[in-house]
């Protein structure tokens, strides 16, 4: 049986929670989604936190960091108070920069300016890469994943989600018809999917040359989050 997630919101304390959908027909043709498939992805993107907006990835990603450093409280209290932890955070993830923020060493770059794939950004130089729905837009998620390992200090980890379709392999978009995230209405090019991942994401983060790829579930299947070591 399902455990659903109800509460409190790991990133600010809220109890209170709305839900909204988020997939559009065209995104679900191209994803060759099933029924099921698209209620745990719209769960994913749309059950937030009335509190601090955040969606449920988001939360599960925030929960998977501070359960990483063995902290009891929200990632707010994190941000808080373990300052000096040297954060990197690759294009915003959901609503979670203003809280990332609080840490004194917290950096935030964004694409165009910064390609995942060759890193402008020195060796060994970050505690912990974040990233949130970006890997499935980047032509080669495997040299981006490398690049944020090479980054890492040498017990460094470098947690993020993607989603994840557990029922089916990782799929390159490369041959098929153009798939876009974002906006039903606007296909930015960064929004472009390349890779469609499945249940042996897991295969890219080795591949990448981490030593360890673990699973974080804040709830099965809905917010999956990848934790990778160095
Ligand atoms: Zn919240």
């Amino acid at each position: 049986m399902m455990r659903l997630f109800t509460g409190p919101c790991p990133v600010c304390g809220g109890e209170e929670f709305s839900t909204c959908s988020v997939l559009w027909p065209q995104l679900i043709n191209t994803w060759q989604l099933s029924e099921d498939e698209v209620a745990y992805i719209d769960r994913q993107q749309g059950f937030h936190c009335k509190q601090c907006g955040n969606n449920l990835r988001a939360m599960g990603l925030s929960r998977a960091i501070i359960k990483e450093y063995g902290f009891g409280a929200t990632l707010n209290q994190f941000c808080e108070s373990l300052s000096d932890v040297k954060l990197l955070e690759i294009n915003a993830a959901g609503n979670l920069t203003s809280f990332f923020k609080k840490l004194s060493s917290h950096r935030l770059i964004e694409y165009p300016q910064f390609d995942m794939q060759n890193l402008d950004i020195e060796s060994e130089s970050v505690d912990l890469v974040v990233h949130s729905d970006t890997l499935e837009h980047v032509p080669n998620p495997e040299r981006a994943l490398s690049e944020c390992r090479r980054i890492l200090r040498g017990n460094g980890k470098c947690i993020f989600t993607v989603p994840i379709i557990v029922g089916r392999m990782t799929r390159s978009r490369v041959g098929l018809a153009p798939s876009y995230h974002g906006q039903s209405d606007v296909p930015a090019d960064d929004q472009m999917v390349h890779t469609e991942f499945g249940a042996d994401v897991w295969q890219t983060v080795l591949k990448a040359g981490f030593y360890s790829c673990e699973i974080f579930s804040l709830e099965y299947p809905s917010a999956l989050i990848v934790i990778a070591r160095k």
